[in-house]
């Protein structure tokens, strides 16, 4: 097998990072004693941890006592001569946070707020506030302006079947670039798909004695899974049929560190979803079994302390080891698992590009869907919050160090304390260190990144820079940001930064925006029959080998299949065709009118001619002067060829709406239509 399923130009982009996320804690120099994770200072990271929340509970203590004059003699120190007092610039107002439906998040949301000196409405407030920290999902509150740390439809785009429905879409495309998630089936629609294969795959292969995973939709912390070693072992009473489920190959060679399995949870930001930003954080928990590891066979598979890493199990082990360190016990740092990996001789830098990697081609399989949702609840033109949310990523390492994703949780646990038993019964929450010193960093890290305000400086910035040249950069009524008193960012941003290594993977995406344009009726997300029509029609689709009638019993076939699956979906009364439905639609048509194609030039050459198409027919509506609303989705340019059919430039890189100005560009246009190119 593959080391690590890379291809070699997505190696040079994670490579070619000078500071790939977790690097500074890779003990180049020195392995030895595990080196700071941050790279600063001579202290050991814990205790530089506690020195900096020292100093900072000290500074808050000290502005308590002295109010804003002590804020104020601290920003006279830093102030250029002749501005304003630093009484005034104390007066800057801070960022306003609502917690009230911060849930489980709340302690490690009030400690990064306290480090920022943000101001917390954990009440709710009756004015607006900046920020809105949910716990559970976009809706929790309804918010019409400022930033919400969720997007709407994220906990069903990431449910098991979902995400196993996306990846293979995404595999179907680019079977080498998508090949970290295990091969998966649903059930039950996919039980005579699972049993063929499985039977196939082992008549080719006799010595082939897989194992499976059976994992339920929707459902978390271990509940409810079990392994199978055949197909007919799946448990069809009951359960199943009404709770549908994921059953995957089971990774039966893991990593072993201490002979025990673990798991990593990174925790990602996606900041925005248009333009696509990501960033990873530089360390996340490693979650361990406590049974010893051996390979599956029937007379192990039910003991889940040896196979199944979730904490919510585990910690019900007499084995679990609660640990104030970072290194030891059932729950540690990831940069301490790379520590020791590193000690050994593993190429670090090689695993942090791959999980890099893993996280880039996750998240562009998930944003098609994502956008289906946006525009439903926050439909462009309608005033609404902006949205952001923290992920987490459960990746697996196999014993050659290759990621696989386990799957992706809406709502990774933030909690910053555990469950303890003092005496037999009686439980009490105790603070867990290796918790606090990861979530808080990465929810604090994430509240920088959003910050409304250093926007806002920012363009005052820019602005004053423009006004006058070799003005100082600090705005006027600037107070001393606590950023200085504060560690570098914890989160790394990998996207945009190697875009140009993935772009070309977003093709779902592309899709998605054509969906989206057709959908009409605001707030709906999925497409009538009229709408597909009207696509095929403007895309100019149809001809003599495939008639409207035949438009119409692929709708309707395809449609119908997707409704019957009874896939928990935010309009699942509605009868209409939903994106996946659609994508299906569309690879059909693909494959229909470029046979000779592998299928991602399939797809490609019918995006790129749909595209076209639609962009002569708007052109065309506005020289008529009929005045097409602006389009609700953009049409995206990327850096290939025009499609065939469409004989017009290259387009640039990158993601742009396409706008036609020049009466000659649409002329052209125009012209090239109607040779029926
Ligand atoms: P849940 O949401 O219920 O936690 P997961 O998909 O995270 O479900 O699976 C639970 C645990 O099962 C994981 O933490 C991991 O230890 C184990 N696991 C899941 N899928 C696989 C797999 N394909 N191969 C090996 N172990 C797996």
């Amino acid at each position: 097998m593959e080391p690590a399923g890379l291809e070699p130009v997505e190696m040079e982009a994670a490579r070619e990072a000078e500071e790939p996320p977790g690097s500074p804690a890779l003990p180049a120099e020195a392995p030895r004693g595990c080196p700071p994770v941050s790279g600063e200072g001579a202290l050991p990271g814990r205790e530089r941890e506690r020195e900096r929340e020292r100093a900072q509970e000290r500074g808050r203590r000290g502005a308590g006592a002295q109010g804003s004059a002590g804020r104020a003699v601290r920003g006279r120190a830093r102030r250029t001569p002749g501005r304003r007092s630093g009484v005034e610039s104390a007066r800057r107002p801070g960022v306003t946070v609502d917690s009230s439906k911060a849930k489980t998040s709340l302690e490690a949301l009030k400690i990064s707020l306290r480090q920022l000196r943000w101001k917390e409405f954990p009440f709710g407030r009756r004015l607006p506030c900046d920020i809105y920290w949910h716990g559970v999902s976009f809706h929790d509150n309804n918010i019409f302006s400022g930033q919400v740390n969720k997007f709407p439809g994220m906990t069903e785009t990431v449910r098991k079947i979902t995400l196993s429905r996306a990846m293979r879409t995404m595999r179907d495309l680019f079977p080498l670039e998508y090949n970290f998630y295990p091969r998966s089936w649903i059930l039950p629609e996919e039980l005579p798909l699972f049993v063929a294969e499985v039977r196939m795959m082992k008549d080719s292969n006799p010595s082939w004695k897989p194992t499976f995973i059976v994992k339920p939709d929707g459902g978390c912390q271990g509940d409810g899974i079990y392994l199978i070693k055949d197909p007919s072992d799946i448990r069809l009473t009951g359960s199943i049929q009404s709770r549908p489920a994921v059953v995957q190959e089971y990774i039966c060679k893991p990593l072993l560190v201490d002979k025990l399995k673990f798991d990593i949870r990174l925790y990602v930001l996606l900041k925005s979803l248009e333009p696509l930003e990501i960033y990873i954080a530089k360390d996340g928990l490693s979650r361990f079994c406590t049974e010893p590891y051996q390979e599956p066979t029937l007379k192990n598979l039910h003991q889940v302390f040896m196979h199944l890493t979730n904490y919510s199990l585990n910690i019900h082990s007499g084995n679990f080891i609660h640990s104030d360190s970072a290194n030891t016990g059932s729950k540690r740092t990831f940069s301490s698992i790379l520590c020791r990996l590193s000690s050994r001789g593993a190429d670090v830098k090689k695993l942090w590009s791959d999980i890099i990697s893993l996280v880039i081609k996750t998240i562009i399989a998930l944003t098609p869907e994502l956008k289906v949702y946006y525009q439903s609840d926050i439909p462009a033109g309608k005033p609404g919050p902006t949205c952001f949310q923290i992920l987490g990523f459960d990746i697996l390492l196999m014993k050659d160090l290759k990621p696989v994703l386990l799957e992706v949780n809406a709502n990774p646990s933030m909690r910053i304390e555990h469950e303890q038993e003092l005496s037999p019964g009686v439980f009490e929450n105790v603070p867990s260190p290796v918790d606090e010193k990861v979530k808080v960093a990465v929810i604090r890290d994430t509240l920088r990144l959003m910050d409304p305000q250093k926007k806002k400086r920012k363009d005052t910035q820019c602005q004053g820079a423009e006004q006058a040249p070799g003005a100082s950069e600090e705005p006027p009524d600037a107070a001393p940001s606590p950023e200085a008193a504060l560690p570098s960012l914890c989160l790394k941003q990998v996207f945009p930064k190697y875009a140009r290594h993935f772009s070309y993977l977003r093709l779902v995406d592309r899709v998605a925006a054509l969906f989206i344009r057709f959908l009409g009726v605001k707030g709906t997300t999925k497409l009538g029959p009229t709408g597909f029509r009207t696509f095929i029609r403007n895309c100019k689709l149809s001809n003599s080998n495939f008639s409207m009638a035949a438009v119409d019993i692929l709708y309707i076939d395809i449609t119908r299949r997707w409704n019957s699956m009874g896939i928990d979906h935010k309009e699942s009364g509605n009868p209409g065709m939903c994106l996946q439905a659609f994508v299906e639609a569309f690879f059909c048509l693909a494959q229909k009118k470029y046979k000779a194609l592998p299928l991602h030039k399939q797809v490609l050459s019918l995006i790129e001619l749909c595209e076209c198409r639609l962009a002569a027919l708007h052109g065309k509506r506005l020289v008529w002067g009929c005045g097409l609303a602006e389009p609700r989705g953009t049409l995206r340019a990327t850096g290939t060829a025009p499609g065939p059919g469409c004989t017009g430039p290259a387009r640039p890189h990158g993601h742009q709406v396409l706008r036609l100005q020049k009466p000659s560009q649409l002329r052209a246009l125009m012209c090239r239509d109607r040779t029926g190119s």
